[in-house]
């Protein structure tokens, strides 16, 4: 039952709608602020002949299926639905053979669905649902009439399924509604209510046509014969006096331009033979065909033309969904749809219509009309964060270059492909090699909104929506403030830090992730000085002292939040200065000495005591005597593992290797030189490599390819921009000082966490290299950890508790030291979490875990943002693009195609509004599960309201089912199940907050015979 969808009757669907705009200025969740309104009077005619305020709208797809979804999508700026797919395969029957969850949109899309899942006559019910209440509430809310959409229907498989009756008579009802059931429930329901409508009139409805649809897009089955497809196109055309498109897939360009075409981009790893391209409609016969039915539409007076295209079959590899093929669609489908295009209208000198739908999103829906491509529908794009409100946006910039179908300007199309092959917004490398965003925390019941930039992705939890608003809005003041608290680097982190935060951060699935670090820079730049010359060191709460080793960023960190939290501390450093890597490895041309100095002074300003030079033979013993703790942050220093089995002699290590380059006036290492490896570090040794007078070529080697290199994408960026080498697909064997020899590999198959592994070829080759660098990461020299007697695990590394604490009470080892070479960030963690131990040892407080908010975020603003795709700003601006998801996340409401999960105000909560979720809406299709931060999905752990007994015993949510007034079956977080009545104090207090909000306010939500006031 958990799959079963149950439509709500018009009536029902009114009273929501009308209700919920009272209580919340929204319907179905989609706020008034974000309604389309188009300009009245400006509408076009498309390829299909219908008069359109706006050539964009869903595909034939998930949100097409309940009138709900046509409704906001709608709303929003649709104007052409193309609706679900019916065909004769429906109902429990279809349900059955769909795999749940069916989408998985993480990047690219994929789902494993086809056609509706109602039944065909509820399909249909839906639909004309969906038109009376676009004809009702766009005159209502001014947002136009319903003549000015178009329904475009969408059937499959086979002729003898189309001359089914069920679907026979759901064409015939959609070209005329007059005389069924449905169409006059609406109207009924619409008559009698007509006199709480102000602006929809009696003559409004005397006057909506009961031609719901006057074209069909022909669906095909993969493999479908080309006389199969005309002989429908020929009965749409001649039977039923539709204008009719064909659908066609992406396998008429041929298996070799397909898979060129993907690898170039860097989905390689999509698994596809070319059996689909051998069985489907071929090219040549495709073509004939066109022709014929041109001919044929010419002649009945309709149009024809094609839908460029359906979606990619390819083979589960990564347990993407629970089929063993699924379809690919969005970024990644646009190159071939587009090329497709191309192909086809240079065949038909742009006379041939298409409409078209594979990756259009906000960036490039103008450059697509434009070509005159069109109508153009979504599915991918609306199915991330912003859900259907994308549609605001794409319908604003589509009615900028709308006009009438006048046929297809080749070179302009040519110029789109050309841009799109090379643009690096369709590169699978555009994600930053980012799969999931969700991070480890289970999901709450209720107060959910959690921003995951901050909570999961950032080590040090630092302020990041407070940040980034506080620096669009020019206060560098308050903005340093707000990053201070947690960060004791903020100059060195907002040039170097990797941003596992980016990695988390809700814009990754709009456009592309904040540049947190970027903005960090822009308001240390603007008031770290400031904020230096105002520190004065705060007084000390205890005698207890605390001895430091290392002076790096980790030890620094701690040194920093403990005497901020009144303890006095001594730094004991062996090098001359301080920062460790950062200062003495990490090459000049990526972080400036006064860069680095900055954050030093922090330190220096707070009453930090520095000893540099110091012996490195530390004594913890020693160390005891005066000191109450020690923390040794001393990093990891040791060199790499050999990269070659033979030779290993001949290797220069890459610390040793940067440190030279960077102290002792550059390294002296000929004209050719390897850097073997793959990470950050690999990257900075061969670009420093490259800068080294006399050297002339310097190259990465690496046993994989590019895309499963470790290093950000930032880093690799930076190689590939400055023209570097990159040998992929070698595995170094030996190197004699002046030969490398490697052996040649190939990808194999992923691992479970979709890495590929490589697998020898047996074949060789020798390459000249006059140095040859290993970067295949740095050890933890743990000689010392021995020496003092801390106890040590694998590796050696010193074994530690929870807050550090290594084998000996009152001694911590952090930072690069405890596990191997890391990040800053890390380092900066590390240093908290053993801070808060020691401080509470002293029974003193931690000033970074109070967390006072310095911004209000306005709601309104919010929403209104959301959506919206933004490219990239640089600079302080940058921080607007911020969704302030720890104020409003609502992602699991905008994603659902079928508004399944909704927020409502609930009093005496945190967060502003609740998710609860109606299981008579959803399909579990998944998505919510996909983009919802935390690790739970909502569809499964949000309060939830059944409409049926069956409903509720199929689940394990918790949540209620109305039984009669008052009374309730509930199923309470243990899974107890308990009968409830209104008034009884038996429920956990969040649920009862929950239910008698949605009594009092949202009872439309209660479906019959409670809710349902129709
Ligand atoms: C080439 C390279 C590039 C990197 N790029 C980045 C980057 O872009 N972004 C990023 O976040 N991270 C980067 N890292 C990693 C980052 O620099 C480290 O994770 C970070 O410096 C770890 O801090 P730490 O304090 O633990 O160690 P370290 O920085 O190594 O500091 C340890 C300190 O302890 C001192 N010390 C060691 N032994 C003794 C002793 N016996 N007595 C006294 N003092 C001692 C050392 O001299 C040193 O100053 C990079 C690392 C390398 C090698
Ligand atoms: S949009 Fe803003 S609050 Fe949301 S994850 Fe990104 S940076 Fe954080
Ligand atoms: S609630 Fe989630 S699983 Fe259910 S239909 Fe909506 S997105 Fe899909
Ligand atoms: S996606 Fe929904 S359930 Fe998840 S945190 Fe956001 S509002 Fe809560």
């Amino acid at each position: 039952m958990g799959d079963l969808m149950q439509p709500l009757s018009f009536g029902h669907l009114m009273c929501w709608a009308l209700e919920e705009l009272r209580l919340d200025g929204s319907i179905f969740g989609v706020k008034e602020n974000q309604f389309w309104r188009p300009e009245p009077g400006r509408l076009i005619t498309d390829s299909f002949g219908d008069r359109l305020a706006s050539p964009v709208g869903p595909a034939a797809g998930p949100q097409t299926q309940l009138a709900n979804n046509i409704l906001v999508a709608y709303l929003t700026g649709a104007r052409f639905m193309e609706l679900k797919t019916v065909q004769k395969i429906d109902g429990e029957e279809l349900r059955n053979a769909v795999p749940k969850p069916c989408i998985n949109v993480e990047d690219e899309g994929y789902n494993c669905e086809w056609s509706t899942e109602l039944t065909v006559a509820e399909a249909y019910d839906e639909y004309v649902k969906a038109y009376f209440a676009i004809g009702v509430l766009g005159k209502e809310l001014g947002l136009g009439t319903v003549d000015e959409v178009g329904f475009n229907i969408s059937v499959g498989y086979d002729l003898e399924g189309l001359k089914s009756d069920k679907v026979n008579s759901f064409i015939d009802a959609m070209i005329d509604a007059s005389d069924t059931p449905v169409f006059r429930e609406c109207h009924a329901w619409v008559t009698e209510h007509l006199g709480e409508l102000s602006h929809f009139t009696r003559e409004d409805l005397d006057t909506l046509s009961p031609q719901v649809s006057r074209s069909v897009t022909l669906s095909i089955m993969h493999g479908c014969p080309a006389d199969e497809i005309e002989r429908i196109a020929m009965y749409l055309l001649t039977e039923k006096h539709l204008n009719t498109f064909v659908k066609c897939n992406p396998t008429l360009l041929g298996y070799q331009f397909a898979r060129d075409a993907l690898d170039r981009l860097g989905y390689d790893y999509l698994s596809f033979d070319d059996r689909h391209f051998a069985e489907d409609l071929q090219y040549a016969d495709a073509i004939e065909m066109f022709r014929r039915l041109m001919a044929e539409a010419e002649a009945c007076g309709l149009s024809f033309g094609i839908k460029l295209t359906n979606t990619l079959p390819v083979d589960v590899r990564r347990r993407e969904l629970p089929s063993e093929e699924m379809y690919m669609s969005g970024r990644s489908l646009l190159p071939l749809s587009l090329s497709l295009a191309l192909r086809l209208s240079q065949e038909f000198d742009g006379v041939l219509p298409i409409s078209f739908s594979g990756g259009v999103d906000a960036f490039n829906v103008k450059e697509i009309l434009s070509t005159g491509i069109q109508p153009v529908t979504v599915a991918t794009t609306i199915l991330k964060p912003g859900g259907v409100t994308r549609f605001r946006q794409l319908s604003s910039l589509a009615v900028e270059v709308m006009t009438d179908h006048h046929g297809i300007d080749g070179d302009r199309l040519a110029a789109l492909v050309d841009d799109v092959l090379s643009d690096e917004r369709y590169h699978k490398r555009y994600r930053e090699k980012v799969h999931s965003r969700k991070t480890d925390s289970p999901l709450p019941l209720t107060d959910c909104y959690k921003a995951p930039c901050e909570d999961g992705g950032c080590p040090i939890q630092q302020r990041i929506p407070e940040y980034l608003k506080l620096t669009a809005s020019g206060d560098f003041t308050e903005a340093f403030d707000a990053i201070a608290f947690d960060n004791t680097a903020p100059t060195i982190l907002g040039v170097l830090c990797p941003e596992p935060c980016r990695d988390r951060c809700t814009r990754l699935d709009v456009d592309q992730a904040i540049d947190m670090r970027g903005v960090k820079l822009a308001a240390a730049d603007g008031a770290q000085d400031a904020f230096i010359e105002a520190i004065v060191p705060p007084a000390l709460l205890t005698d207890a002292k605390v001895a430091i080793i290392g002076a790096g960023p980790a030890g620094i960190a701690a040194a920093m939040f403990l005497r901020r939290n009144g303890m006095d501390v001594e730094v004991f450093e062996k090098l001359e200065g301080p920062y460790g890597i950062v200062r003495y490895i990490i090459p000049g041309f990526r972080i400036t000495r006064e860069q680095i100095e900055r954050d030093y002074q922090l330190a220096v300003h707070l009453g930090v005591r520095f000893h540099f030079s110091c012996d490195p033979d530390y004594s913890v013993e020693e160390l005891k005597k005066t000191f109450a703790h020690v923390i040794i942050a001393t990093g990891s220093w040791g060199r790499c593992p050999s990269p070659v089995r033979e030779g290993q002699d001949h290797i220069l290590d890459a610390l040793e290797f940067l440190w030279q380059a960077n102290n002792e006036g550059g390294a002296t290492v000929g004209r050719r030189v390897a850097v073997i490896g793959a990470g950050d570090v690999a990257m900075d040794c061969v670009r420093t490599a490259r800068r080294i007078a006399g050297v002339q070529e310097a190259v990465l080697v690496y046993r994989r390819t590019e895309p499963y290199m470790p290093a950000t994408q930032h880093e690799v960026n930076l190689v590939r921009s400055e023209g570097l080498a990159m040998e992929e697909l070698l595995a170094p064997i030996s190197y004699d000082g002046t030969t490398l020899r490697c052996e040649e590999m190939r990808l194999g198959d992923e691992d479970a966490s979709g890495r590929r592994g490589v697998v020898g070829l047996g074949t060789f080759v020798d390459l000249p290299f006059d140095t040859v660098i290993g970067a295949t990461g740095a050890t933890v020299e743990t000689g010392p950890y021995a020496r003092n007697g801390l106890a040590q695990k694998a590796r050696g590394l010193a074994e530690v508790d929870m807050s550090f604490q290594s084998s000996i009470d009152g001694v911590y080892v952090i930072g690069d030291g405890r596990l191997g070479p890391s990040t800053i960030v890390h380092a900066v963690a590390d240093a908290k979490t053993a801070v808060r131990a020691i401080l509470a040892k002293e029974h003193l407080c931690v000033d970074y875990d109070t967390r006072p908010a310095k911004v209000e975020p306005d709601q309104h603003e919010v929403h209104a943002r959301r959506g919206l795709l933004i490219a990239a700003i640089n600079g302080k601006a940058e921080g607007d693009r911020c969704l302030t998801c720890d104020v409003i996340c609502e992602v699991c409401t905008e994603v659902c195609p079928n508004r399944a999960n909704v927020a409502i105000t609930v009093p005496g909560f945190a967060d502003p509004r609740q998710i609860v979720h109606l299981d008579g809406l959803c399909n579990e299709c998944g998505n919510c599960g996909t983009f919802c931060p935390h690790a739970g999905l909502p569809y499964k752990d949000k309060i939830t309201i059944f409409w049926t007994r069956d409903a509720f015993d199929d689940s394990t949510n918790t949540g209620f089912l109305p039984l009669n007034a008052g009374a309730y079956l509930t199923r309470m977080p243990d899974r107890a199940v308990r009968a409830h009545r209104a008034g009884q104090q038996d429920l956990p207090e969040e649920m009862s907050r929950v239910l008698a909000a949605i009594e009092k306010d949202y009872s439309f939500m209660l479906a019959a015979p409670l809710g349902a006031t129709s």
